[in-house]
Formats: structure tokens, sequence, C-alpha cells
């Protein structure tokens, strides 16, 4: 069975897409923390709008709302699939506290993938970023083979992409500086459990899509 995979990246390392392929081509199921919170917004909800002043402005949400977030997520998950957590954790509390949720279900088959980026080439990733908010599929404009084929809209859904209200470069700042001051902890940590595996995200999206599918296959359980 493939492994569940952590993965650990800045914003636009990639994370999506890698884990869009490992959906479809691996029957993963793909938890991301940050379209649960989109979702959130989007239904209108009181809950929703605090949680839109805290992103938009680039800030993380509290580590209370994430952790019951995630945990009523994963016992929902068919103990049989593989799931990848995209955006989880985020701080050292999240890690302790996703360990005890696994170790609780009886989970032990899990990596964690770090995706290193530097902050200049995650900068223009983000300002060119935009994807369907149908099928999620995302696309970058300043890359030549991650245009969307015709226009600003999706080659497979057909309609039109939109940009996130988080992907500017004031608030990618802010994001990628908090994302540095929790990363050295959440790796030091899956370090010494010898659960971290590295990929070089500033590859095209193909060879890190690649690199990540074998990192999976040879991990040691
Ligand atoms: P993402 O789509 O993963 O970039 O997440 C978008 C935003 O949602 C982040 O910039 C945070 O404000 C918030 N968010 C997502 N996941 C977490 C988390 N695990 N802890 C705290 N905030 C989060």
């Amino acid at each position: 069975m493939m492994k569940n995979v952590i993965f650990i990246a800045p914003p636009s390392a990639g994370k999506g897409t890698v884990s869009g392929y490992l959906v479809k081509n691996y029957h993963y199921k793909h938890l991301s923390t940050g379209d649960l919170l989109r979702e959130e917004i989007a239904s209108g909800s009181r809950f929703g709008k605090e949680l839109d002043e805290i992103i938009s402005k680039g800030n993380l949400v509290s580590d209370e709302v994430m952790i019951e977030l995630v945990q009523s997520k994963l016992k929902s998950f068919n103990s049989h699939e593989p799931f990848i957590l995209d955006g989880f954790p985020r701080t050292l509390i999240q890690a302790k506290k996703l360990d005890e949720m696994l170790d609780s279900l009886g989970i032990t088959n899990t990596i964690a993938v770090y995706l290193e980026l530097d902050y200049e080439i995650a900068l223009q990733r983000v300002l060119g970023r935009v994807s369907c908010p149908k099928c999620k599929k995302s696309y970058n404009i300043y890359f030549d083979e991650a245009k969307p084929k015709n226009g600003n809209v999706c080659d497979d859904c057909h309609i039109e992409l939109v940009k996130r209200t988080d992907d500017n470069e004031e608030t990618f700042s802010t994001r990628f500086h908090s994302y540095l001051d929790n990363a050295s902890s959440i790796l030091d940590y899956y370090r010494n459990h010898n659960m971290l595996t590295v990929v070089d995200a500033s590859k095209n999206i193909d060879s890190v899509v690649n690199d990540v599918v074998d990192m999976i296959k040879e991990a040691k359980e």
C-alpha cells in the first residue's frame, strides 16, 4: 500500500499539483487545510468571515481550530486509502498533535516530504498562479509549461480561472516568513523521527512530481 504523505513546503512549492497527481493515479485522499478553510469562507458563514480576516493578511489560523478540523477529517477516512496532508502541520504543536492523532487511529505508514524552495522562485510562482474554482487545478501564467491552453480558462472545465486573494507580494512575504519561522522545528521533528524525505522543488513541476512518487515508493516503512 502507498504511504500516507505529509507535505512540508512553502507556498507554491507544488503541493497542490503533486497532490492532484497522486489522487488521480494512486487513489489518494487529499486533505488540503487551505481548501477547507476557503470553502468555509465561500459559504459566507460568520466563522468564514473570521477566517477570511486572518487568511487574507497571510496569518495563521489558531492551532486549536486547525487540529479540530484535521482530526474530524482524518476520522472520516477509510483506513485502506492512503491520504495526503497538504498544509498541515504548519507549527510544531500541530506536528506533535498529529502524531498523537495518527497513533490513536492506528495509522503508522506515514512519511513527511519536504519540498524545498527558495523565496525568489516561490514569489514568482505565486504571482503567476491562477486556478480553476471547480476542479482546483493550478496554472501559472509566467511558465510556458504551466499556462492554460486557451486564455484564462481551465483546460478541463472551460470556466474562468481565478487568483487567490492571498497571492499578492505583501501577503506572500508574511506567509513565507511565517512558514520559515515554523518550518525548521517541524523539519527537525520529522528528521528525528526518521520520517523526513527532501525533494528539490525548484525543478519543473513534472520532475518534482516524479521525485515525490519515487520518494514515496522508496521510503522505508
Ligand atoms: P494554503 O492553501 O495551504 O496556502 O493555506 C492558505 C492559508 O490558510 C494559510 O496562509 C493560513 O492562513 C491558513 N492555513 C492553512 N492551513 C493552516 C494550518 N495548518 N495552520 C494554520 N493556518 C493554516
